[in-house]
């Protein structure tokens, strides 16, 4: 495509208004199933993210002091307005991070609706002025706003994060600056939109574009930042740590995963398929998705024949087309760090049973990878131990169920693990034996609310419903409150 013909998306909403870069640069957005370019945007300069900065600031008293009520109202008018755009929305994400469209319209779009709900509940019953106790009546417990918050998040699941970051800011009674992820900009570009059509006050949401190294890192060190919540890799996790901790800002943070999925010889006969497809569900790009099947030994052969054939069953295919096939992974950075996984795979020793390198057959464009399995791996491996984020299975088999848990914990992350077993005390015991922030059990999703977030290297965070927006305040305890 021309440049001539590309959409424009340049602008940076700041203060209520779409605003032309002070210094930004141009930066293509590339469609992964074509590798065309779609559209071109700018990459914020630091005077750009300071005027961001500078517009959420002067916002903040005034948002803050609105009452909770007129907060939640404002997000209820956001809802309506953006079920109205869904269709435009599934259409960004599926163009700009190639989410097969039925996906996009049937999860990706969704579950910002689902999250917002879940906050919209979460905030009619949230105390945010409370007694301490009967016993102390007269000490006041009053949640706060943190402040002006920087919002940076991924291409993955764009929308799951920027509902979860911003809509909890919204209601906290923060201001914000979003900075999506440079590769899926054009879906928060309809967000924000949303926001301007809800009335939402000028300059408590502002959004501009950038890129990790430029626009992240001047909003981690900015001293008019209060917090930074952050969703993407735990490399940037720990570059925004380090950049933000002079000025001793809030970092929040939902980082990577290794998930475990321990498979146990009572496991139920959907356990296997539904593993597999969970794992390669959105091309395997999913932060908790169950990655590493531990696989009981008297169940092992069946389990990887079964995995196998199941890898081999799922098509791959274009955004566009209609099914429920895999579309392809992002970028062609992330297609060749898959690629190099799969081969370190197959060179440390793993056994392939299904997929391995290069583009699937007939395909020779687009960044398709070819759903892969690996069977007889040690948790030692690369393919083990470091997230592939693409469609790649790793099956580990153990003997005992402590042997199971230990391989299970044995990972720097610690997101979210799943257990398949027909017996309820073993499985009960196994998730409180797991260190992670999320366990599901027989695949059983967790509920409305249910808080989302990670132990050890996967974050600190927790996002949705009540703590999702407890992680958005301060604390205040006042004592002699007047009552
Ligand atoms: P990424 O870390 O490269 O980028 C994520 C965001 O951070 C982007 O907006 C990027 O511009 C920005 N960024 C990058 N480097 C930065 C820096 N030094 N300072 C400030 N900002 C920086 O990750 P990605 O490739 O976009 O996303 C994939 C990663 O996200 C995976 O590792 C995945 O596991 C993780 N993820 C985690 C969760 C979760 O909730 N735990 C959810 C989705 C994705």
């Amino acid at each position: 495509m021309q440049e001539t013909d590309m959409i424009d998306k340049r602008q940076f909403y700041i203060d209520g208004a779409w605003t032309d870069p002070k210094e930004g640069r141009d930066k293509e957005v590339i469609d992964p199933s074509t590798e065309e370019a779609c559209a071109v945007i700018s990459l914020a300069g630091p005077a750009d993210v300071d005027a961001a900065v500078a517009a959420a600031k002067a916002a903040l008293p005034g948002w803050m002091a609105t009452p909770a009520a007129e907060r939640i109202a404002t997000v209820e008018r956001f809802l309506t307005i953006y079920e109205t755009r869904a269709e435009d929305i599934a259409q960004a994400v599926s163009t700009e991070m190639g989410a097969p469209i039925d996906l996009s319209r049937r999860a990706q779009v969704p579950l910002a609706v689902k999250h917002i709900k879940g906050f919209l509940a979460a905030a009619k019953d949230f105390p945010f002025e409370a007694p301490l106790s009967d016993a102390s009546a007269d000490t006041r417990i009053l949640y706060e706003a943190v402040g002006v918050c920087a919002l940076i998040t991924p291409w993955n699941w764009p929308l799951n994060q920027i509902s979860l970051k911003s809509i909890a800011a919204l209601i906290a009674g923060c201001s914000m600056v979003l900075k999506p992820s440079e590769q899926s900009p054009l879906n928060a570009m309809i967000w924000a939109e949303c926001m301007a059509e809800a009335g939402v006050p000028k300059g408590v949401f502002n959004l501009i574009n950038g890129d990790g190294a430029g626009a992240g890192t001047r909003l981690s060190e900015h001293k008019d930042v209060d917090m930074i919540s952050f969703t993407g890799s735990t490399r940037a996790g720990v570059a925004i740590s380090k950049a933000a901790a002079a000025t001793l800002k809030r970092v929040h943070l939902e980082l990577g995963g290794k998930g475990a999925n321990l498979i146990f010889g009572d496991a139920d006969a959907g356990a296997v398929e539904r593993g597999v497809r969970q794992m390669m569900n959105n091309t395997g790009q999913s932060c908790n998705a169950p990655t590493r099947m531990l696989v009981q030994r008297d169940v092992y052969d069946a389990t990887v024949e079964t995995a196998a054939s199941v890898a081999k069953s799922i098509s791959v295919g274009p955004a566009a087309m209609a099914g429920l096939h895999l579309g392809p992974v992002v970028s062609r950075a992330q297609w060749d760090k898959i690629q190099g996984m799969i081969q370190q795979g197959i060179d440390e020793g793993a056994r392939m049973v299904a997929g391995g390198p290069g583009l699937p057959e007939g395909v020779n464009c687009g960044y398709f990878v070819r759903p892969t399995v690996f069977a007889d791996a040690t948790n030692d491996m690369t393919i083990a131990r470091e997230e592939i984020f693409g469609p790649v299975l790793t099956i580990i088999p153990f003997d005992t169920e402590e042997q199971a848990i230990a391989i299970a914990n044995d990972t720097p992350y610690g997101l979210s693990n799943y257990v398949q077993t027909a017996d309820g005390a073993r499985a009960n015991r196994v998730a409180r034996a797991l260190r992670s922030g999320m366990v599901e059990i027989n695949g059983k999703p967790r509920g409305p609310g249910a808080p989302f977030g990670g132990m050890k290297q996967s974050g600190n965070g927790r996002e949705a419903g009540a703590w999702g927006l407890a992680d958005f305040m301060e604390v205040k305890a006042v004592g002699g409150w007047a009552i």
